[in-house]
């Protein structure tokens, strides 16, 4: 029977899997017993960071099991030096990373993750539910259908080809509302935004694998934006879709005026497509359009005020301040204060605190 294969399948898929750690078994007891997940299954994905698990839950009541998945950072690994970039700076993680100690760096890069997709979430945007943290182990919702195959890529995303250009255009502006509601309500920019970390469902975009994701005010923020829109921007063009300019997107992503939720995001991204037509004839815009590209992405973006008085007065100095493009972000008005901060702050602290027996135990990496 189906079923059966597929049962055997997954067997053979965990035990080809690396084994578990003692520590990592330890955590998933205890998970097991508090009875936020009932069975752990084969690995969905394997890779160089973490793993990603399935597992069910059987609800105490008679209702179905519901499907979860958890995330395992993996501890012996060196590919977390380059991630570096992403915490210094941070303010959430003032006191940096300490590079030697691999143990306390995979439990940051779960917490940081754990926390991004709390307020990810609950903002509304499509994204696993964050439901446990526990050391470098995260139990989350599961994106996938009832059976327990999750949801594709985006990348492996099967659209029907009859009405596929139609449904590359509406991903293409979902995500881009997407990008602005994080920067603007979860004052978040994703940092590792592509067709790989999103998962695709019934036309309808999932933001996933956000340990990387920075606060905007993060002194590499709008490079790592800049990034995103980018990658993103190249795998939609691929698709066919006509997309916007990058700085185009990146002004929508960044400006502090506009709306901040569908439909009204999507209907100021057709505007941008209409007074775009207004301006420009279609015979260069194709060129044009990679002209101006490529000089977006190697225009300097001063992050703090500051950093424009000083370019402006090198600029002057030299003597060419009239042609210096700069690409400003709406520095004034990004002193918002977010009102749930203090609480995510709070509440993710006692999060930790519950580890803590576990934690304590001298690091042998
Ligand atoms: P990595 O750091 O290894 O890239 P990701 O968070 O991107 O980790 O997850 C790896 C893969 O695991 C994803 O591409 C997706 O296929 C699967 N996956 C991750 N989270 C979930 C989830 N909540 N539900 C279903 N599948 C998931
Ligand atoms: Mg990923």
């Amino acid at each position: 029977k189906e079923s059966q294969e597929r049962e055997k399948d997954k067997a053979d898929r965990a035990t080809s899997d690396q084994v578990l750690d003692q520590r990592t078994r330890m955590i998933l007891y205890q998970i097991i017993n508090r009875g936020v997940v009932s069975e752990v299954h084969g690995a969905i994905s394997t890779g160089k960071e973490a793993n990603v698990y399935g597992a069910v839950a059987y609800p105490d009541t008679d209702g179905p099991p519901v499907q979860r998945a958890i995330k395992v950072y993996k501890t012996a690994i060196l590919s977390f030096k380059d991630r570096e970039r992403y915490i210094t700076g941070e303010h959430r993680f003032k006191s940096g990373a300490d590079k030697g100690n691999s143990r306390k760096m995979v439990k940051l890069w779960a917490e940081k993750e754990f926390r991004n997709l709390r307020r990810i979430y609950a903002a509304g945007i499509a994204c696993p539910e964050p439901i446990q943290l526990k050391l470098h182990v995260l139990v989350m919702g599961f994106l996938g259908d009832k059976k327990g195959w999750a949801y594709p890529r985006l990348r492996d995303a099967n659209l029907p080809a009859e009405e596929a250009d139609k449904i590359w255009r509406h991903l293409y502006i979902q995500l881009l509302g997407i990008m602005r509601r994080m920067y603007q309500v979860c004052r978040l920019v994703h940092a590792d935004l592509s067709e790989y970390n999103i998962l695709y469902n019934k036309n309808q975009l999932y933001i996933i694998d956000v340990s990387q994701s920075v606060e905007h005010d993060h002194p590499r923020s709008l490079e790592f934006l800049r990034m995103d829109i980018k990658n993103t921007g190249d795998f939609f063009r691929r698709q066919g879709v006509d997309t916007l300019l990058d700085r185009t997107v990146y002004d929508f992503i960044t400006s502090s005026e506009g709306p901040v939720e569908e439909p009204a995001l999507s209907e100021a991204i057709e505007q941008l497509y209409a007074s775009r037509s207004a301006a420009a004839s279609d015979e260069t815009a194709v060129a044009q359009q990679e002209v101006d590209n490529e000089v977006f992405r190697n225009q300097y973006i001063p992050q703090t005020l500051e950093q424009v008085y000083d370019i402006e007065k090198e600029a002057q100095k030299i003597g060419e301040g009239e042609g210096n493009q700069l690409v400003y972000r709406n520095l004034l008005a990004d002193k918002v204060v977010l009102p749930d901060k203090a609480g995510e702050e709070q509440s993710s602290d006692s999060q930790s605190d519950d580890g803590a027996a576990l934690d304590s135990d001298e690091d042998s990496d």
